[in-house]
């Protein structure tokens, strides 16, 4: 593909109550890119994330995912484009506790129509990329924080998506854990991956090859 993998085009977001979250937002995102979209609290990124990972739609505006308008989309079908094509990464995880991390990282594929054996096989390959097959078996209570945000990148990026989003993702951990987790994010992308990385901290932005800077609502060069 030759267009961008995520395309958003004057998108506005006003909640119900009138606040005006996001307004005439243009962004592109690239096959291949690292980009950091930073702004303060309240200045509208999770709007954005949410935007950007299909999971809400603008009140104004549109929003292209490998070249798909999503507004001409039914739920279940943006529901599969979704699956197919972003990757999340939280804050805080969102792994399932009684779940091994070759399972955890396999509910990537659920959506997938990948049979059971060879979710399990991709699984342990995408565990063996972020450094943990030998932790293939372990719980997520019997994993470091650090460990715990590896297998829950390992799941963002089992299918192959075209663009990981990936929501302050150091926002749990300390210091060290989090450097490793941005050092993981590095190589990932200079493997191939695209990815967008929200965050509140300046510093984590500056090292990113593309900043994107978000103020009330608006993007500032
Ligand atoms: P950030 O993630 O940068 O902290 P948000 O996107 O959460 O910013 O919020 C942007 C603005 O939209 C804020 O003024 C916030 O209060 C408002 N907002 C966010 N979500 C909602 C909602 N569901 N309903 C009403 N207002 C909201």
């Amino acid at each position: 593909m030759t267009g961008p993998v995520l395309s958003i085009r004057g998108a506005g977001m006003v909640y119900p109550g009138g606040v005006t979250a996001l307004a005439g937002v243009d962004l592109d995102i690239h096959a291949g890119e690292f980009v950091a979209i930073v702004g303060p609290s309240g200045s509208g990124k999770s709007t954005l994330l949410n935007i950007m990972g299909t999971l809400d739609r603008p009140t104004s505006g549109t929003v292209r995912i490998a070249g798909q308008d999503i507004a001409a989309l039914p739920d279940r079908r943006l529901s599969a484009l979704r699956a197919r094509e972003i990757g999340f990464v939280f804050q805080r995880f969102h792994l399932a506790d009684g779940l091994s991390a070759t399972d955890n990282v396999a509910t990537g594929l659920l959506y997938a129509g990948v049979a059971r054996r060879r979710r399990a096989e991709l699984a342990r390959q995408a565990l063996e990329r972020v450094g943990l097959a030998h932790r293939a078996g372990h719980r997520p209570h019997q994993l470091s924080g650090g460990e715990r945000q590896r297998v829950a990148i390992a799941r963002a990026l089992v299918n192959g998506p075209s663009v990981v989003l990936a929501d302050e993702p150091t926002g749990a951990l300390d210091t060290a854990n989090g450097q490793a987790v941005l050092a993981l994010l590095h190589r990932l992308n200079a493997e191939g991956a695209t990815i967008a990385l929200i965050t509140h901290d300046r510093e984590i932005a500056a090292a990113l090859p593309r900043r994107v800077e978000i103020r009330d609502g608006r993007l500032v060069a």
